[in-house]
């Protein structure tokens, strides 16, 4: 058995950076080429124990970029074949779930998510294309143990959050502790990882998982709660998006200190300003012991 592997297959937060549509500050670098900033796919994380079977954590919009970039993913031997055995979903939002779109072409592999998470997306007639009779769908509880790839042992847990922004309505329950939005924990030879890409608040149980974590990649999406307010890209604040900003009295780094994990943030928003080098933003959380994912990461614990 081989250790426990996870690549960074995408580190942006839904739309990536930079986003298409976008000339904020941060999204200017990127298309100006400025070297301060690297350019990231929507968050997505493949995690395996022996290099051989892999398991994609949320299926992003850029999988397919993901995979021509990450040659351990590409077929390998037969005439048709992938690596990767099993997706988990952590939610049903459109970053998390529109790469499985990708996935389609007659490809056995399992999709674990909660029964809530199936069932928004087998409401979509599109994910058809993924015919029950080749991708077994897996319905998993909060607390379930199941075993994705070989000598990987995972489990879902509650992560403070809400629904997807298209299911939402009006006035959306903005930390609800349900299975509309959870967190995965991976364990193998003793190590663990877990994988939280939006999280509205850090509860004392999420505390004390991440202090039996040797990884943690969590939700790196906003600096500052009122960041997209501020910068003029939306009218939201990042609770109200789902998402706990990273400074403040509030925030992460105040929230998640004395770890022993390695602590990597993921899903980081275009218009976040850890995203450039040499920022202030950057230097504050690096000081503190954190890392920025990007495409590439690679972890072995
Ligand atoms: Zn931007």
């Amino acid at each position: 058995m081989g250790r426990l592997t996870a690549i960074v297959l995408g580190a942006a937060a839904g739309g990536g950076f930079p986003q298409w549509n976008c000339r904020c500050a941060v999204c200017q670098l990127a298309w100006a080429g400025d070297p301060r900033v690297t350019p990231r796919t929507q968050a997505s994380l493949a995690v395996s124990t022996d290099e051989r079977h892999w398991v994609v954590l949320n299926a992003s919009p850029d999988l397919r970029a993901q995979i021509a970039a990450n040659p351990i993913l590409q077929p390998q031997q037969d005439l048709r074949g992938s690596p990767i055995v099993a997706v988990v979903l952590t939610g049903a939002e459109v970053d998390q779930v529109a790469g499985l779109l990708t996935l389609r072409e007659r490809q056995p592999f399992a999709l674990y998510a909660t029964t809530d998470t199936l069932a928004t997306v087998s409401a979509n007639p599109m994910f058809g294309v993924l015919a029950p009779g080749v991708v077994s769908r897996q319905p998993v509880s909060i607390g379930d143990r199941f075993t994705p790839a070989p000598d990987i042992e995972a489990e879902l847990f509650a992560v403070p959050g809400k629904l997807p922004l298209y299911l939402e309505g009006d006035s959306p329950a903005l930390a609800l502790e349900t299975e509309v939005n959870v967190g995965v924990e991976m364990r193998s030879g003793g190590k663990r990882l877990v994988f939280v890409p939006g999280a509205a608040a850090v509860t004392p149980e999420l505390k004390r998982r991440f202090t039996y974590a040797d990884a943690i990649y969590f939700d790196g999406t906003l600096f500052t709660d009122d960041e997209m307010i501020r910068t003029g890209t939306g009218s939201k604040s990042g609770r109200r998006m789902g998402h706990m900003p990273i400074d403040g009295e509030d925030g992460t780094l105040a929230a998640l200190t004395n770890l022993a994990a390695r602590r990597v943030f993921i899903h980081i928003n275009n218009t976040n300003p850890i995203l450039i080098s040499g920022s202030p933003e950057r230097q504050k959380v690096e000081a503190a012991g954190w890392e920025i994912a990007e495409d590439g990461l690679k972890v072995v614990l």
